[in-house]
C-alpha cells in the first residue's frame, strides 16, 4: 500500500434543498408529457426517459438535479395492500425539462425477470416471468397519462452551491446516469453556465448499445472541451483482447486522472448506480493511496491491505468524506 498524501481538504458548501413537500401518504397527480427509449442501440434491456409535467402541484419549481421523486403505481401487491411508493432519480436540470421547474423527468429501466426460488420454501420448480411493478407501469406510461407522484427527496446527492470552486468526476454504472444528466444540464445550461470546472464522467454499461443518453453526453463533449465523457463497455471485447471491466479497472489505467482529478484539491466525486461499484473504486483509492480526500477508514481496516477488504468490512468500516457523494443500490 502506498503512503497517504497530506490531504487538503476542500470541503463542498451543500446548498439547503426542499424536500418531503409532497408525501407518499398524499400524492399529488403528475401527467406525462413524453416517453421515449434513451438507449444508444438495440439491446437486451429497455430503459426509457419519462418526462412528467408536476405544474400545480408542490413539486413545481422546487425540485433539485441529483433528487429523486416518488411514483405511487396503482394497484395492490399480492397481499391485497396498496402498492407503496417508489423512487427515481431526477434526471432534469433544477430548471426542469421545460426551463421552468414544471417538467421532470426520471430514467426509467424496465425490471424483467424469471421467478427465483429465495427460500427453501419457495416453489423451487417455478420459472414463470417477472415484471418489476412500477419501472413496467411507467414505461408503459403515454403521453397524457396521470401518475402519482411525491417527493422531492435527498439533500446531500446535489451540486455544491459553488459549482465554480470545485472540478467533478461522475461515475454511473446504467440508470446511475440519471443525476448527473441533470446536473450536466445545471453546470452547462444553467443561468450561471456554461461552467469553467473540469468534468470527466465515467459510464459503466454492459455493451455500447446500452449506453444512455449517449447523443446528449457527445454533443455536450464535442462544445465544451472541459468535459470529458468515457465509457466502459464491461461485456465487449478491447482491441488488446481483454473485456472493457468496471469503472474502477478503467480508472486504474486511466493514470493521468489520478494526477489531474484524484489528487486535486478541488475535486468532488459523484458515484451513482450499482452497490457493487462503490467497493471497487474504495479499494482503488486507497490502493493507490489517494483514499484519504474521499474516504474515513476505520481502525478495524488498518492492517487490511484494500484488495482484501470484504463489502462486508467497506460497509461497517469505510465512510465517504464530504467531498464522496453516494447513491448507490
Ligand atoms: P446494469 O446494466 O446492471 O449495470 C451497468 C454496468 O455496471 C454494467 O457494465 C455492469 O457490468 C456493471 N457492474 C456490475 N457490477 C459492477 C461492480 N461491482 N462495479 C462496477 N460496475 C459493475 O445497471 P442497471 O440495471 O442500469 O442498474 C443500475 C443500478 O443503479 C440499479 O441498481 C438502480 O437501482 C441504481 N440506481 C440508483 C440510483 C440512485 O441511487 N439514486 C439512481 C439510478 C439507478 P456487468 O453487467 O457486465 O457485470
Amino acid at each position: 500500500m502506498t503512503t497517504e498524501p497530506a490531504p487538503r481538504l476542500l470541503d463542498p458548501v451543500l446548498p439547503d434543498v426542499q424536500m418531503n413537500l409532497v408525501k407518499p401518504t398524499e400524492p399529488v397527480i403528475g401527467r406525462v408529457v413524453s416517453n421515449r427509449n434513451c438507449m444508444r442501440g438495440k439491446s437486451a434491456s429497455f430503459v426509457r426517459h419519462i418526462a412528467i409535467d408536476v405544474s400545480g402541484t408542490p413539486l413545481e419549481g422546487t425540485f433539485h438535479a441529483g433528487q429523486a421523486f416518488g411514483v405511487v403505481p396503482p394497484g395492490t401487491d399480492e397481499k391485497g395492500r396498496a402498492h407503496k411508493v417508489r423512487l427515481y432519480s431526477i434526471a432534469s436540470p433544477t430548471s426542469g425539462e421545460d426551463g421552468e421547474g414544471r417538467i421532470l423527468s426520471t430514467t426509467c429501466k424496465r425490471m424483467i425477470d424469471e421467478y427465483q426460488p429465495q427460500t427453501p420454501k419457495d416453489d423451487q420448480d417455478r420459472n414463470d416471468l417477472v415484471l418489476g411493478v412500477c419501472s413496467n407501469y411507467l414505461c408503459d406510461l403515454k403521453e397524457g397519462d396521470e401518475v402519482l407522484v411525491t417527493g422531492p427527496s435527498g439533500k446531500r446527492f446535489i451540486l455544491p452551491a459553488e459549482p465554480e470552486a470545485h472540478d467533478y468526476l461522475f461515475l454511473a454504472t446504467g440508470t446511475g446516469i440519471a443525476p448527473f444528466r441533470g446536473m450536466l444540464m445545471d453546470l452547462f445550461k444553467g443561468p450561471d453556465g456554461p461552467t469553467q470546472s473540469q468534468i470527466h464522467m465515467v459510464m459503466g454499461v454492459g455493451y455500447t448499445t446500452d449506453l444512455l443518453y449517449d447523443d446528449e453526453f457527445r454533443e455536450l463533449a464535442e462544445n465544451h472541451a472541459n468535459f470529458h465523457y468515457h465509457t466502459v463497455i464491461s461485456r465487449e471485447i478491447q482491441p488488446d483482447g481483454t473485456k472493457g471491466g468496471y469503472i474502477h479497472h478503467y480508472l486504474d489505467r486511466q493514470v493521468q486522472l489520478h494526477e489531474s482529478m484524484l489528487q486535486s484539491d478541488r475535486t468532488l466525486m459523484y458515484l451513482c448506480g450499482l452497490a457493487g461499484m462503490q467497493i471497487g473504486v474504495f479499494q482503488l483509492l486507497a490502493k493507490l493511496g489517494l483514499g484519504t480526500p474521499y474516504l474515513k477508514v476505520k481502525d478495524e481496516l488498518a492492517d487490511v491491505l484494500p484488495d482484501d477488504w470484504t463489502s462486508q468490512q467497506i460497509k461497517r468500516f469505510v465512510r465517504p468524506t464530504h467531498r464522496c457523494m453516494l447513491e448507490v443500490y
